[in-house]
């Protein structure tokens, strides 16, 4: 079996992991990736600025061990041991290169591995039925399979991106990307009397606050920001509601009060499975459903009036001033104020991703239906996808000071002024930070290895807004609709057919597992096609 494994993130190593566990015979893979760092990806980079920090506590994080060498789990690695504290990225990154590199070392002699350091521009098939790959001018395989783990790919700017970044060029405007944050951290020097925008508030937007504030040497002291004088003048950062997302609960008791009992993921399980068989609107109805019992035990609510806005207006239940939300969700995380039912709903939410992922997975769907429960999931990503309450606190505290302005602001009520960006018809920001994570839509990507796969007719979307078509061990359906023999992908660009996929415990287990059985199932089954 020759195979070839084109991007080699924390899903690589998973991969790697998964044909360990499930592989016999002589194998030969070929993976591709010019990150210094195989195993850990962009996101997780040991190199990452230590403010930017892990979206779940350390308790949560469990990986299957892997299968042929002893290797800690991360608890222990790390050596911290309060398992509440959500640490750096950059850890999590570091942890994954050594597991890498220990599970390398450890590869039986049947097993042939190369780490090539080139980004694979084209694939397609030879004259033989095998696959070859292009690396700018270089050219490697044959191959039997080839799984694409690319992470997020660059995307085609969005209209409004377009035109800022002419309007940056033209006024000579600072507008940057919020990662790598080196760039960030580089410009930040020369901002202290500048006001700094930044697109979108979810997480990356709290790890720019943290590395523009804390990393300017301001520090936290009694619940209060103790500025450095080295912090940008004011930081707005904006969205269409100007909501923070609610951080998660602050230990794992608190955590626990979200827990749900054997009859209630049951009902989960078997409402996911009818939904899927549903239309959109329909499906996504009846799923929502699951919740009204687990929210009545917990907190004591009736939830049908917040849940039927969340399925017509997602997020306008509060109607709340975003800072008094904020200091609500932050008194709840802390078990201080008893939760809200937006806020139950987000932690039941997150406790059912993977059945979830499972279920979504292998059971047949129309696209529309499955894009409908994807965009349920995004909407109630402000709760159930939380920072840390110790990001929220900086936040509130940073607010407190008039460092932070939380912004209500979109087109076209911007304006483009020649000293930056006039938000809210009051404030200008003159510097610029896009934060708002880009869309894993087929439509939207700007990779030549797709598009030129595509375009031969080797992979489709699954639908307009969604990723590519894949079916349950991850191989691509082909414009005909019928599978591309040997050729997978997994992870956040198969949106759609997938869901939950942009976490770390996608990576490993299941989904990879999934892959890996496929993969071997076809290697002696006769080629068709
Ligand atoms: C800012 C941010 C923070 C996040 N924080 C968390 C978190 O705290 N917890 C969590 O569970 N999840 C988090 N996620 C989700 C996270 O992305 C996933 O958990 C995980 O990194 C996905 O791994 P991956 O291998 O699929 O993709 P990636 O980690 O993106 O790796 C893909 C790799 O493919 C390589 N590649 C791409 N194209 C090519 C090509 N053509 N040729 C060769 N190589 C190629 C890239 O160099 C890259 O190394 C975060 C995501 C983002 C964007």
């Amino acid at each position: 079996m020759r195979l070839a494994i084109v991007g080699f993130g924390p899903r690589g190593l998973g991969a790697l992991e998964a044909l360990l566990r499930h592989g016999h015979g002589p194998i030969s893979v070929d993976v591709f990736e010019p990150d210094p760092h195989p195993g850990a990806g962009p996101n997780f980079s040991p190199e990452e600025d230590p403010r930017c920090l892990l979206n779940l506590p350390l308790r949560d994080v469990k990986l299957p061990d892997p299968p042929n060498v002893s290797f800690p789990q991360f608890q222990e690695w790390v050596q911290e041991h309060d398992q509440n504290r959500f640490l750096p990225r950059a850890h999590l990154g570091a942890y994954l290169s050594a597991r890498f590199s220990a599970v390398r070392e450890a590869l039986p002699d049947t097993f042939r591995l190369r780490i090539l350091p080139h980004f694979v521009t084209y694939a397609g098939k030879g004259d033989d039925g095998a696959w070859v790959l292009n690396a700018g001018d270089k050219s490697f395989g044959p191959y039997d399979e080839v799984l694409l783990s690319l992470g997020q790919p660059d995307t085609i700017p969005d209209e409004q991106i377009a035109r800022w970044r002419a309007h940056a060029d033209r006024h000579r405007l600072p507008f940057l990307a919020a990662y790598p944050t080196e760039a960030v951290v580089a410009a930040a020097e020369n901002w202290t009397d500048s006001v700094v925008g930044i697109r979108g508030l979810g997480l990356s937007t709290l790890d720019m606050i943290s590395v523009l504030t804390l990393g300017r040497g301001g520090h936290m002291h009694a619940g209060r920001y103790i500025p450095s004088g080295r912090e940008p003048a004011t930081i707005l950062p904006f969205s269409l509601d100007g909501m923070a997302p609610a951080p998660k609960p602050e230990t794992a008791e608190l955590a626990a009060r979200f827990a749900l009992d054997a009859s209630e993921k049951e009902t989960f399980r078997r409402l996911l499975a009818e939904a899927l068989a549903l239309d959109p609107d329909a499906s996504v109805r009846h799923l929502a459903q699951t919740l009204l019992q687990p929210v009545a035990r917990i907190c004591g609510s009736d939830a049908s009036e917040w849940i039927d806005t969340e399925l017509i207006n997602p997020g306008t239940q509060r109607g709340e001033d975003p800072v008094a939300a904020l200091r609500r969700d932050i008194a709840i995380a802390a078990g201080d104020e008893p939760p809200s039912v937006g806020y139950t709903v987000g932690q039941i939410w997150r406790g059912w991703q993977p059945d979830l992922r499972r279920v979504l997975r292998n059971t047949p769907a129309r696209a529309d239906t499955r894009m409908a429960i994807v965009g349920f999931d995004t909407g109630l990503k402000r709760y159930s996808y939380g920072p840390p309450v110790e990001d929220a606190r900086l936040l509130l505290a940073l607010i407190e000071q008039g460092l932070v302005r939380l912004t209500v602001a979109n087109d076209p009520d911007i304006e483009l002024v020649p000293e930056g960006w006039r938000l809210d018809g009051r404030r200008t920001a003159g510097v610029m930070i896009d934060a708002v994570l880009p869309s894993a839509a087929f439509s939207s990507l700007d990779s030549k290895l797709i598009r030129g796969l595509a375009g031969r007719g080797a992979v489709r979307a699954l639908a307009d807004t969604a990723g590519v078509e894949t079916v349950s061990d991850g191989q691509v359906v082909a414009a005909d609709g019928i599978t591309t023999r040997g050729m997978s992908m997994l992870g956040r660009l198969t949106e759609g057919s997938v869901i939950a996929a942009d976490s770390i415990h996608d990576c490993f287990g299941m989904v990879a597992d999934q892959w890996a059985k496929g993969m071997f199932e076809r290697a002696v089954k006769p080629v068709s096609r």
